[in-house]
């Protein structure tokens, strides 16, 4: 890399991040740390810090940073908090979260992100970040319920089996809509047994196909 990547990434909190109005320490603090520019295929880690999503291989993207930033501080992820995430892709989401102290569990429907994605966590030591092979729409049963679920996908409806998922006094980041590519991004809560469904502004995400998606 021709650039500093330490340096990069504070230039790119401050700038994109901290000029956008997040306040989260937590998050700041990881998105100073988590090497971006590992998640971004050969070619492109030049343009890792820019403020920009990257295609990431198989028609997939890497959220832009302030995106993945915006929707961690919404989740007000605590330490120890159980963090479902709905497509893996590149692993950087999950990684930001992992450094935030959360216990991660994250599905991505395309074997070969899969696979680099846990290569690369395993390799950067993320041992918090559990990854599942499988269509996320259904959520993972098995380890339901979750503090906070963050669906990195756009779909036309919020799949039931994920509020099914949330535990309670829990939240929820999604990207819904009925166009591709052009979404609202939709807070959802859940207190005592009561969802509640707040929308948080547009977005652009890549599809989320599956069951209860595309
Ligand atoms: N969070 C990712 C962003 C990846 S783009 C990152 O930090 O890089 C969205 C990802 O969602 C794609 O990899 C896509 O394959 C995946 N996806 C789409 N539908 C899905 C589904 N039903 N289950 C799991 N993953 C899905």
């Amino acid at each position: 890399m021709r650039i500093d990547p330490k340096f990069s990434r504070t230039k790119m909190v401050e700038e994109q991040i901290v000029a956008r109005g997040v306040v989260d320490q937590n998050v700041l603090s990881a998105m100073r740390k988590v090497q971006r520019h590992l998640f971004v295929q050969g070619a492109l880690a030049d343009r890792a810090y820019a403020d920009s999503a990257l295609p990431i291989g198989e028609g997939q993207t890497i959220s832009q940073p302030f995106i993945v930033a915006y929707m961690s501080e919404l989740l007000q992820i605590q330490s120890g908090h159980k963090v479902l995430e709905i497509g893996t892709g590149s692993g950087y989401q999950a990684a930001v979260l992992g450094e935030m102290g959360a216990e991660v569990y994250s599905v991505e429907r395309i074997r070969k992100l899969f696979i680099a994605a846990r290569t690369l966590l395993f390799d950067l030591r993320f041992f918090n970040i559990r990854l599942k092979l499988d269509d996320g729409t259904m959520g993972w049963p098995d380890e339901a319920p979750f503090d906070r679920i963050i669906v990195t996908a756009g779909g036309p409806e919020i799949p039931q089996y994920l509020i099914d998922q949330l535990a309670d006094h829990g939240r929820m980041v999604i990207p819904v809509g009925n166009e591709k590519r052009r979404q609202q991004l939709i807070l959802v809560t859940k207190e005592d047994g009561k969802v509640t469904e707040t929308d948080m502004g547009g977005c652009a995400f890549v599809d989320l196909v599956g069951k209860q998606g595309w």
